[in-house]
């Protein structure tokens, strides 16, 4: 058993107060980039699950179970479909033998809405799709929804976030496009690029909504800057931006039980059925990735921007270049001044 696998456990023992604070401090540390070079994970804290896909999954017990077993601290189940809902009882049932946070997002299908009735201890996220006019469609009590902000849905940014700024709820996700799931549905990964990011980004900041009290969140770097902009801190509003995580605190596992270290990085390390996640972990395939997604772009070489991005998104590079050793294609190069 590795010592953050221990670790993980240990945590899990402690009573709950203790436990969400430990939680909470790990995760700022790993969310701040505090000793981020430094370091080790033996195990993920985070891991992404996309249960299903057009109707398909893989042995959904089996891979709850594996998941559990690396005591992950937080867990996200992504369902897109009835498939993914119904085996949604039986997933929670694994999972809380390693008592990790849950949230499970959900997009707006025929059904969906009687997931959040059941009681579920966890923090259920609504994918509002494509377009603006979702709040109809939330069931009752919905806090936090979220928007994937790529090639095909950008222009519709503004009218979600003046949607989300007019409702009672508390959080809008906007999370970097799920590559490997856009690669299998369509053989390509709809990125924006910077000067529509930033003609959106405009267009948010000329609504002039407040958000007061709400939560904003934009993991994509030079998205977040854009908006923070538009939403200064004096508002109370937060915005957050985490550097890349990609196979050290975060594991994606897609509908099959194949491992990646994030759904925006499709490099498959192992599945599931034939490894455990810390084996898949303790992989050389792994190793080099987080070298790769630690050091320093030769793209970003002088840049006066890199302390602030650390390389931007780490997986929408290398999708667009082939290489790590490239600048996150959002980056916006003109900017650059020397370090
Ligand atoms: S590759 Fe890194 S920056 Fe990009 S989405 Fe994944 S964790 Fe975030």
């Amino acid at each position: 058993m590795g010592w953050k696998r221990t670790e993980n456990v240990l945590a899990a023992a402690l009573p709950r107060p203790f436990r969400v604070k430990w939680i909470n401090l790990r995760a700022r540390c790993a969310e701040e980039g505090v000793e981020r070079e430094k370091m080790e994970f033996t195990l993920p804290i985070r891991v992404r699950w996309d249960v299903d896909f057009r109707g398909r999954s893989g042995r959904v017990k089996r891979i709850a179970r594996k998941i559990a077993e690396a005591s992950p601290l937080f867990v996200e189940l992504h369902l897109s479909g009835a498939r993914g809902l119904s085996e949604l009882s039986g997933i929670l049932a694994e999972l809380q033998k390693a008592q990790p946070r849950v949230s499970v997002h959900l997009g707006l299908f025929p059904g969906s809405a009687e997931a959040a009735r059941n009681g579920y201890p966890v923090d259920f996220v609504w994918d509002v799709g494509p377009a603006a006019g979702f709040l109809p469609k939330l069931p009752q009590g919905a806090a936090a929804i979220s928007f994937v902000p790529d090639a095909d849905n950008l222009d519709e940014l503004p009218e979600v976030v003046a949607e989300f700024a007019d409702s009672g709820l508390s959080a809008l996700h906007l999370p970097n496009v799920n590559a490997v799931r856009s690669l299998a549905a369509r053989g390509l990964v709809p990125v924006p690029e910077i000067g529509r990011l930033r003609a959106a980004a405009e267009a948010v900041a000329a609504l002039k909504v407040s958000l007061g009290g709400k939560r904003l969140v934009a993991h994509d770097f030079f998205l977040w800057k854009s908006l923070s902009g538009a939403f200064p801190g004096a508002t109370g509003d937060r915005l957050e931006f985490s550097g890349c995580q990609a196979g050290t605190a975060l594991a994606y596992v897609d509908w099959e039980g194949g491992v990646y270290p994030c759904d925006s990085l499709p490099i498959r390390l192992g599945p599931l059925d034939e490894s455990s996640l810390e084996e898949i972990w303790a992989s050389p395939a792994r190793g080099r990735i987080v070298e790769a997604v630690r050091a320093a772009p030769g793209a970003c070489d002088g840049c006066g921007e890199y302390l602030g991005c650390h390389g931007g998104c780490r997986g929408m590079a290398y999708l667009s270049a082939g290489t790590f050793d490239a600048a996150d294609p959002a980056c916006p190069e003109e900017g650059r001044t020397r370090r």
